[in-house]
């Protein structure tokens, strides 16, 4: 058989081209016998084209189009037809036109499929990931990671205009801190040791800044040994970033320009600069460090309004330092007690001890609390809340933080409930001024919010020791639609703080030494004051894509146990590859 070369791709015959001569190749999608006429749909990466093998098609035409079945490939040449009146169809581009089967190759015989190629597929995950080449071959999945691609070639060529240069930093390395376990890879040569898979290139590219590189970014693979959710992989993508002799404020330009283009190469336009909260205020409005704001819903604080009201609960709540805070669900004075009850329920899962609301429609003010608080005061809360008739208030006392949580998450609860999202919308902020610190009760000692090479904010430098849990650190994230979408910081350039932070985390200078000794060093060479940001790739795309699932964006992605259901990996390995590493396993 000789070999045919395609002339056009499935996607892009018109009428213009009709009495032409084409070659195309491709699956078979469907194949309809109509007794003497044969359709056969025709797809590859850009389209559909319906095939016409007739009643004068060859013999060996009809023969091969009998046989032929779905996910077969074949290649097929003919002549470009007007389609009659009645058969055009005007939801697929090429719906004017079909192609007559003058002769047709099968290229490849396909076993049956075990899950049909469509876009709105239901079967179970798993199905999908163990054959994850056929379910890439559906639209949906296709077109996720076309639009993946255009994010990172957009933002590529947009970081290289900066005059960034794209530098590889090594996959075998040593422990970076970035608060997850590493995947460790065992050493052959060197027996017993072992080299760590980057949870971050953090070290190198602040390395890279001392060796004077000064713009610095790698579309990179970063590895984090973590229990893994939805929205998370032990393997991912980050756009990583770093520059010299920068502020904040820098940062946010580039990365702001940087969303922007990326975003622009799938049609969505944004609006910069992006609104700036700091952490405390994104806290206390809006209960999260990464708010969704393409809704209202903030939280008011009525501490002050409930002292002196009379009610046990809410005053001593604020006398002993806690706060009453309060928003609005508007127009849901509607809601039935049912309603309400599944509010206090989820307000209750979120670590609430109680709820209290209010409920002002027309005819009445309804609420457990107006024999507490009266009427009036009330009433007042609403006001001061920016509500009124219509609206419900919704009430929870207790410490900051857990009144912060149990609003914030009521507030994306009853936005989604209430279908207070617009889709396609993108809503991006910078929350800014994130504590340095954060304690953990359970054994007792700091730890870096960020990481530990985040420059503390020099106002609060004297804090340091003193009281770490006030010092905020010169970090950001940027956020979108409720997603932190990256996170970066100015870094420490100078050893000395470097090593007083190590210390404030009860980092020994023995530890600090064996573990960073060679980056303390390098920091002593001259080095630029410098700061950078590493932005999660994989939810960018997600979000892209409209969304939910990392899985959806990423070709071959693990399951939720970090299993690859494809390739059947992690696996054991044979005994004489883990006598050369020197490796005995303990099976418990
Ligand atoms: N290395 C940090 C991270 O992966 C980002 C940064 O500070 O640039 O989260």
């Amino acid at each position: 058989m000789t070999r045919w070369r395609r002339t056009h791709t499935c996607g892009e015959l018109g009428l213009d081209a009709v009495g032409s001569k084409v070659t195309l190749m491709g699956w078979v999608d469907v194949v309809r016998d109509l007794g003497g006429i044969t359709f056969i749909e025709l797809r590859d990466r850009e389209g559909v084209t319906q095939l016409l093998i007739g009643e004068q098609a060859s013999p060996e035409v009809i023969e091969v189009a009998k046989r032929a079945s779905s996910e077969w490939v074949v290649a097929v040449q003919g002549e470009v037809l007007r389609r009659t009146e009645a058969t055009v169809n005007p939801n697929v581009a090429t719906g004017a036109i079909e192609v007559r089967a003058d002769a047709l190759q099968v290229l490849s015989e396909a076993k049956t499929p075990p899950f049909a190629i469509e876009d709105d597929l239901k079967t179970n995950e798993d199905l999908r990931l163990r054959y994850r080449y056929l379910d890439l071959r559906r639209g949906v999945m296709r077109r996720n990671l076309e639009r993946r691609s255009k994010l990172a070639v957009g933002g590529r060529n947009f970081l290289a205009e900066q005059g960034f240069h794209e530098i590889e930093t090594p996959y075998l390395t040593k422990s970076t801190p970035e608060g997850a376990r590493d995947y460790l890879v065992p050493s052959r040569v060197h027996k017993g040791s072992f080299y760590a898979l980057p949870q971050s290139p953090q070290i190198f590219k602040q390395l890279l800044m001392i060796a004077g590189m000064e713009r610095y970014f790698q579309i990179v693979r970063c590895f984090r040994d973590e229990d893994i959710r939805a929205d998370r992989q032990p393997e991912f993508t980050q756009i990583d970033i770093e520059m010299s002799f920068v502020e904040p404020d820098d940062v946010y330009e580039l990365v702001e320009g940087l969303f922007v283009s990326m975003l622009s190469a799938i049609g969505v336009e944004l609006e910069t600069p992006f609104l700036r909260l700091s952490y405390r205020e994104a806290i206390d409005r809006f209960g999260s460090d990464k708010p969704d704001l393409r809704f209202g819903c903030e939280i008011t604080d009525v501490s002050e309004l409930m002292l002196g009201s009379g009610y046990g609960i809410f005053e001593s709540t604020v006398e002993s330092g806690g706060v009453v805070r309060a928003i609005i669900a508007t127009g849901c004075a509607k809601y039935s007690r049912k309603d309400v009850d599944d509010l206090e329920a989820a307000a209750k899962e979120l670590g609430a001890r109680g709820l209290g609301w209010a409920r002002w429609s027309e005819e009445e003010l309804k609420s457990p609390l107006v024999r507490h608080l009266g009427e009036d005061r009330l009433k007042e809360a609403f006001k001061a809340c920016g509500g009124g008739v219509g609206d419900v208030l919704l009430i929870v006392a207790g410490e900051r933080p857990l009144v912060a949580d149990v609003l914030g998450g009521l507030r994306v609860q009853l936005a989604k409930r209430e279908g207070w999202i617009q889709e396609g919308q993108w809503k991006f902020l910078w929350v800014t001024e994130f504590p340095l610190f954060e304690y953990h009760e359970g054994d007792g000692r700091w730890y870096s919010m960020h990481h530990p090479f985040t420059a503390p904010h020099p106002e609060d430098f004297g804090a340091l020791e003193s009281d770490p849990g006030t010092v905020r650190a010169l970090a950001y994230d940027v956020v979108a639609n409720g997603y932190e979408l990256g996170g970066g910081s100015i870094r420490i350039h100078n050893s000395d703080v470097q090593q007083q932070v190590f210390r404030a985390l009860g980092i020994s200078d023995e530890e600090a030494h064996e573990k960073f000794g060679f980056f303390l060093e390098a920091l002593q060479y001259g080095t630029p004051p410098h700061g950078g940001i590493a932005l999660g790739f994989d939810r960018i795309a997600m979000l892209a894509a409209g969304g939910t699932s990392l899985r959806d964006v990423i070709a071959f992605p693990k399951t939720t146990s970090a299993f690859d259901l494809m390739t059947g990996s992690p696996s054991e390995v044979a005994k004489d590859q883990l006598d050369e590493l020197g490796i005995g396993i303990k099976k418990t």
